[in-house]
């Protein structure tokens, strides 16, 4: 099966919602991504953490049938994500970022890493994004999400990233931010004009909507009974989508919709509860069953 290569970081998140509060918990771009993705295809994961990364949170990565060969440990503090969420949870406000063991962490891919043909740069700095694509071999889908941290602090190398992938992923806030145009329309035909073919703009419980040169999907958020944490719910979209595709290996327009079901599917579920709580329980039934719902939610009949 189609493998899919993940570098992203992995952290440790202190997290306030009008619902709870949980502190150094297990978080992370990559880790969402691939505990996700780990659902559909296997996941060769590339990071770094600190020496006072919890030795429980590697082995469940493992459980999860990840491979590691590409995390790195090294001495100091594992990043750290501080966030808060008012009401409106479809905006994190961040009230801290210490970068820690990522400030000074250059990726080096493990041989058998290179030839992975599914390539997804999670949310990180885009200078390092940049040093794992010059390291891939043989891509055939190469992926990428950011956040504005990044737009703010290193934009150039972020429009490098863009001219390189096939598809990015970004929130709805961050594009505007951005490409500088309000209209979504306009915004993702920005991005083409930077390189990217595809352009998949996450509107938080909205859902999300695709986008690529003449055609458009709207996938809706899941109407949840439950929502607790909506940190992750982004990575863990790119992660179902991801995931589906490179299980199918199909590039066709009905096969990117199922993926980008799939991938509010996932998000779905993460967002349940806090950190990757949710998914540490979730059986693939339950997967199966949601995307049924979905098929329903905005299923119609009749003609006009
Ligand atoms: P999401 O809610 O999908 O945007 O992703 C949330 C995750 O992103 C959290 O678990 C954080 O650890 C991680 N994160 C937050 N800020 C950054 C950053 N500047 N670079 C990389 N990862 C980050």
């Amino acid at each position: 099966m189609n493998k899919i290569l993940v570098v992203g970081s992995i952290g440790l998140d202190t997290v306030e919602t009008p619902f709870g509060q949980v502190q150094d918990v297990l978080g992370g771009s990559a880790t969402y991504f691939s505990v996700a993705a780990s659902f559909f295809a296997p996941v060769n994961l590339v990071a770094v953490v600190g020496s006072d990364f919890p030795e429980k949170e590697v082995e469940y990565l493992k459980n999860r049938k990840i491979d590691i060969r590409g995390l790195v440990i090294n001495p100091g503090k594992t990043f750290r994500w501080k966030g808060k969420y008012n009401y409106d949870l479809n905006t994190a406000q961040t009230l801290d970022t210490q970068l820690n063991v990522f400030a000074q962490f250059k990726p080096v891919l493990p041989t058998e890493y290179q030839d992975v043909p599914f390539v997804l740069l999670a949310n990180i700095d885009p200078e390092l994004q940049l040093e794992v694509l010059k390291q891939v071999k043989h891509p055939r889908f190469i992926a990428c999400d950011t956040m504005n941290y990044w737009i703010e602090k290193k934009v150039d190398a972020l429009k490098q990233v863009i001219a390189k992938v096939d598809l990015l992923f970004i929130n709805e806030a961050e594009i505007r931010q951005l490409t500088k145009e309000l209209n979504l329309v306009r915004a993702s035909q920005k991005i083409f004009s930077w390189g990217a073919k595809y352009v998949i703009v996450k509107q938080g419980e909205y859902g999300a909507l695709m986008f690529s040169q003449g055609s458009v999907f709207s996938t809706p958020g899941f109407p949840l009974e439950e929502v607790n944490d909506p940190t992750g719910a982004g990575d863990s979209f790119a992660g179902g989508f991801m995931g589906y595709l490179a299980k199918k290996g199909d590039f066709s327009e009905k096969c990117f919709r199922q993926a980008a079901v799939v991938g509010s599917v996932m998000a779905s579920f993460n967002v349940e509860d806090f950190s990757l709580n949710r998914f540490k329980r979730l059986q693939y039934d339950e997967i199966e069953t949601r995307f049924k719902e979905f098929k329903r939610l905005s299923h119609f009949e009749g003609t006009l």
